[in-house]
């Protein structure tokens, strides 16, 4: 099901002149309407006249979150604030919120990009969304909840908490689709089977899940515990939130909307462009934005970029799962491991349960590293040697995959904290020296 097949389908040249047509504005719209922008061109001896085609982008300066902060709360809007209609805040996973406003053109702008999200998910105007991620500042609850009104469907405006009865209004309410973090997709499947209302009684078949990063073990698990297909749908609260792309059913690739959202994938160092296919640092400007735009913004998430036809037969390209972000790689002793990749090796052993902390620490000048995991009920056992053989298998599957072997520590079953929004995967407390 495609929402906007024009544009999702569009040859890949038209798409080009119509991207160019649109950076060229947007940068004028910049240059002329706020100081930020207008000051960084500046600097590059840079005019909205040498910007003439998409593949110019190159020519203009990077935005970084630091930007956002420095110009808190209102420094880089384009327009007089009496164009905002509504200002949302990032939830502040690292460091101080920082805040984006949106005019009426940018809040339909992101209720067609949630729009095609969902519908390439499969939800139509005949299904009711629960969405459960937090109303309020954050852009999950209400970015979700305008795509649905937008495709005509039924919204179930949940807001994340209060799990007992998520579970229960899902149930009488006959929800087809469930929007939430990963983390909180698998806290409820794990409430519902507690619950013991019969899984055949829910009508749940969708998730449209994301705000976080998750791998493909993760999919297979929730899919499997709620019964469901599960979709990737990414966004950032300072390109519009999420419903920047959003996968199709080939499960194959995040398609972006880069008709509003021009990708880049930059080398983090360097700051040049990848080779085509490459992983790098994901890099937006914002097309039609009006009320605050962003020109190159470095999103610090890494992925690559796919430009083949995909099998749903959309153009838009497609983006790979995001590894992480690059201030969420822990080094360890020297070695680059990512959060992903412990919980990848964790949901492969049907021994554990997919919850886990990991847990870094410095000792006589030595890196520590920790990974607390729970043993399903049906795996556990009282003989020491059992567990023993456990924890070895576990360690020695993260030493192939992560070429670094962590302590394994088993925890009580349910310990491990389960998470309503975005999970808190890692304590770092060598930060806190
Ligand atoms: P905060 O920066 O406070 O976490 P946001 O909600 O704006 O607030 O977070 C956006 C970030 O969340 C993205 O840059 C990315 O790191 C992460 N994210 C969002 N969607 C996904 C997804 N589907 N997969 C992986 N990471 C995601
Ligand atoms: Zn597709």
């Amino acid at each position: 099901m495609i929402w906007n097949e024009t544009i999702e389908c569009m040859d890949r040249e038209e798409m080009r002149k119509l991207q160019s047509i649109r950076l060229k504005r947007v940068v004028e719209h910049v240059y002329h309407n706020t100081p930020f922008y207008r000051k960084k061109m500046q600097e590059m001896g840079l005019t909205p006249d040498d910007i003439n085609s998409i593949s110019d982008i190159v020519k203009l300066p990077f935005t970084v979150k630091q930007d956002l902060r420095d110009n808190y709360p209102f420094g880089l809007m384009a327009v007089p604030m009496s164009e905002i209609v509504r200002l949302h805040a990032s939830s502040g996973t690292t460091g101080k919120p920082i805040v984006v406003g949106y005019t009426r053109k940018d809040l339909s702008i992101w209720s067609e990009t949630v729009a095609r999200s969902l519908y390439a998910a499969g939800v139509t105007r005949n299904d009711a969304v629960q969405v459960s991620y937090g109303y309020g500042l954050f852009t999950g609850g209400l970015g979700l909840h305008g795509g649905v009104e937008n495709i005509g469907g039924t919204v179930i405006p949940m807001s994340s908490g209060n799990t007992q009865k998520q579970i229960q209004l899902m149930h009488d309410f006959g929800a087809k689709a469930l929007a939430c973090t990963p983390s909180y997709a698998l806290f409820l499947g794990e409430t519902i089977k507690e619950s013991g209302l019969p899984r055949d009684e829910f009508q749940l078949k969708i998730g449209i899940f994301g705000a976080e990063p998750w791998t493909e073990n993760m999919r297979k698990e929730i899919e499997e515990s709620l019964g469901i297909k599960a979709y990737d749908i990414y966004g950032l609260t300072e390109i519009i939130g999420p419903g920047v792309g959003c996968e199709c059913e080939c499960q194959n690739g995040t398609h972006l909307w880069e008709d509003h959202f021009f990708p880049e994938i930059i080398d983090p160092t360097t700051l040049e462009p990848v080779k085509p296919g490459e992983q790098g640092e994901l890099v937006f400007t914002t097309l039609t934005k009006d009320g605050m735009p962003m020109i190159r913004y470095r999103t610090r998430d890494l992925t690559a970029l796919n430009y083949s036809v995909c099998g749903c037969g959309r153009t838009a390209v497609r983006m790979d799962r995001i590894l992480g972000r690059s201030d969420d790689m822990l080094i360890i002793r020297g070695v680059n491991v990512f959060p992903s990749q412990v919980e990848s090796v964790i949901l492969e052993m049907p021994e554990f349960e997919p919850h886990y902390l990991i847990v870094v620490d410095r000792v006589n000048n030595t890196d520590t590293f920790q990974v607390q995991v729970e043993v399903r009920p049906e795996y556990y056992s009282d003989e020491v040697n059992k567990i023993l053989a456990l924890k070895n298998k576990i360690a020695a599957q993260m030493q192939s995959v992560i070429g670094i072997q962590p302590e394994i520590k088993i925890v009580e079953p349910r310990s491990i904290e389960r998470s309503m929004g975005k999970a808190k995967h890692v304590i770092d407390n060598r930060k806190l020296i």
